[in-house]
């Protein structure tokens, strides 16, 4: 349910009807837009006296939202939501005109990996910084992360160069800790229906990126923030990073389609990676020009300086010199639809 104010109703109207809500044992969601607010109702198993609400100062009407996901939905905002994510070299805005690029590596190894890396995505023009401490590895064998000190290698690189950084939670513990080092916590595909993780991170103070599982539905996909969003955390962005079908030529299959129809649907932003979502160094270039055409409003890519060397998703990540090249041409592709990379 949603109750559309009226484009001039006053804050106090707007708190008025969310005590009136939350007094009939619900949870009101106000979802500021630019012409007018709508409130989100959450937690009505029956019906709602619709008489009640519509009857209240500044109310123009109550509207039932038929689609499982409310507060995600464009039915509860119409414009696209627009991200303001909070770096120490000032703020990365998301969606609308701009689009992001994160870079950096599958895995923060070390100190010496993470700075040689950031030092020269950021010559490139990327602003968010990406590296996993914790690392959901489908061997218990392969390197896992490096934990808290990962976390502090990459605080050295967000004070050294500014950046925002993105990395991983992996269970409610790591998230503690991932709020408090981090500017973006991730939440990854093999996490996208762990909803004790996705409660938790609904309640965290910093945006989330949240990734799609491997054989998640769109409805599962929206379904998933729409945990993040009814826990109180607005700041959501999505991001499709393949999934799995029979087609074995790549590590996953890449579903562009599934931006358009996002957008169609849901004014969160949405990324793409295609890092993971092809698994392999010569694929991401094209997959990314594809990412930007289609109207993905970020790209999540693995960067390595010694790929070779890496300890998780080496064949995957690209060269620093062939980031430069991708950041340039996505500025292009960008620019051809009014658009501009930050
Ligand atoms: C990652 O981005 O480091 C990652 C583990 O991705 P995913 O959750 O999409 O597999
Ligand atoms: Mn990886």
């Amino acid at each position: 349910m949603l109750v559309v104010m009226q484009s001039h109703a006053t804050e106090q109207q707007v708190r008025a009807v969310c005590q009136r809500i939350e007094s009939l044992g619900l949870k009101a969601h106000p979802i500021p837009g630019s012409l007018r607010t709508a409130i989100g109702i959450t937690g009505n198993k029956g019906e709602i006296d619709l008489g009640v609400l519509e009857s209240l100062p500044g109310v123009v009407e109550c509207i039932p939202v038929s689609k499982p996901y409310k507060l995600v939905s464009r039915d509860a905002k119409e414009e696209d939501t627009i991200l303001r994510i909070p770096t120490p070299s000032g703020d990365v805005i998301v969606g609308g005109r701009h689009v992001a690029l994160v870079a950096g590596p599958c895995a923060v190894e070390t100190e010496e990996q993470c700075l040689a890396i950031a030092e020269r995505v950021k010559k490139s023009g990327a602003r968010l910084f990406r590296g996993g401490a914790y690392k959901p590895r489908t061997s218990p064998y392969s390197f896992q992360g490096l934990g808290e000190s990962g976390l502090k290698i990459l605080s050295k690189v967000r004070a050294k160069h500014g950046f925002g950084i993105v990395t991983e939670a992996i269970d409610n513990e790591s998230l503690e800790l991932v709020e408090e080092y981090s500017d973006v916590i991730q939440i990854g595909a093999r996490n996208m229906q762990n909803f004790s993780l996705l409660k938790r991170a609904g309640r965290a103070k910093k945006p989330v990126l949240l990734k799609r599982g491997m054989s998640a539905t769109l409805d599962e996909f929206l379904m998933a923030a729409e945990y993040l969003l009814s826990e109180g955390n607005y700041n959501v962005m999505l991001c499709e990073r393949g999934v799995r079908t029979f087609s074995d030529f790549s590590r996953n299959t890449l579903d562009l389609a599934v931006v358009p129809a996002v957008k169609k649907r849901s004014h969160l932003p949405i990324f793409v990676d295609p890092s993971h979502g092809t698994g392999k160094r010569h694929k991401v270039l094209p997959l990314s020009r594809a990412a930007v055409a289609v109207g993905a409003d970020g790209l999540l890519i693995e960067v390595h300086h010694e790929p070779e060397k890496a300890l998780s998703d080496g064949i995957q990540s690209i060269l620093p010199e062939e980031f430069a090249d991708l950041a340039d041409e996505m500025r292009q592709i960008a620019a051809v639809l009014h658009r501009t990379i930050n």
